[in-house]
């Protein structure tokens, strides 16, 4: 797939690279200030979630450890299940803890809120969300965002971690999806 072929799979651009990579920037430093003097756990939500990690990893001047979980709940349709299954569980006991969790996106906020959840009952001190987008559903449901990239109107998105079919992922800005191209 030449460059060409992706451009024509979008319908509009969401946000630049230089978009995300101010945010983060912005982010960061609050994350520093919120933290300070405390270890934190940054918790990736795979797969989507790998390129913000990264970005704000190093973006962070504290020190963090980093850990991963996958888990599953669109399989590779673009409406959520609510069913959420662990796929790759974390190799970090949260006891005592301050956890944040790094998600690319919130929707219907079901997988979030269930995520969670989960990490809390295993004893951390802390349980925060940061997320690089969120769509307006996710204000339906009852929970606590702490760091907010960007709000992006509802459209199915693509790009910065973002699949449809595991495509996508690999650009550095965020898009709307052609409707041709899952119709
Ligand atoms: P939620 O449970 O909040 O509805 O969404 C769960 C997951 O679905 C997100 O973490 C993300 O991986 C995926 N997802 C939600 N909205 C979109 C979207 O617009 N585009 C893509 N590619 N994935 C999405
Ligand atoms: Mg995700
Ligand atoms: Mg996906």
């Amino acid at each position: 797939m030449d460059s060409q072929d992706v451009q024509a799979d979008l319908k509009e651009i969401l946000c630049t690279k230089e978009q995300i990579q101010e945010r983060i920037e912005e982010l960061a430093a609050q994350i520093d200030k919120d933290y300070e003097g405390r270890d934190l756990l940054i918790v990736g939500v795979l797969k989507g979630a790998v390129m913000v990690m990264a970005d704000l990893a190093r973006a962070l001047h504290s020190h963090v450890t980093m850990d991963w979980m996958a888990v599953s709940s669109y399989g590779s349709g673009t409406q959520s299940s609510g069913v959420v299954r662990i796929i790759k569980d974390l190799e970090t006991d949260l006891m005592g803890k301050h956890v944040l969790i790094v998600e690319d996106i919130i929707d219907s906020g079901l997988t979030l809120s269930w995520l969670k959840a989960n990490l809390e009952s295993r004893g951390p001190a802390s349980v925060e969300i940061f997320t690089m987008f969120r769509k307006p559903e996710a204000a339906k449901v009852e929970i606590d965002v702490k760091y907010v990239g960007k709000d992006i109107p509802n459209e199915f998105v693509v790009g910065y971690g973002l699949d449809y079919a595991e495509k996508y992922r690999n650009l550095g800005f965020v898009g709307s999806l052609a409707p041709h191209v899952y119709a």
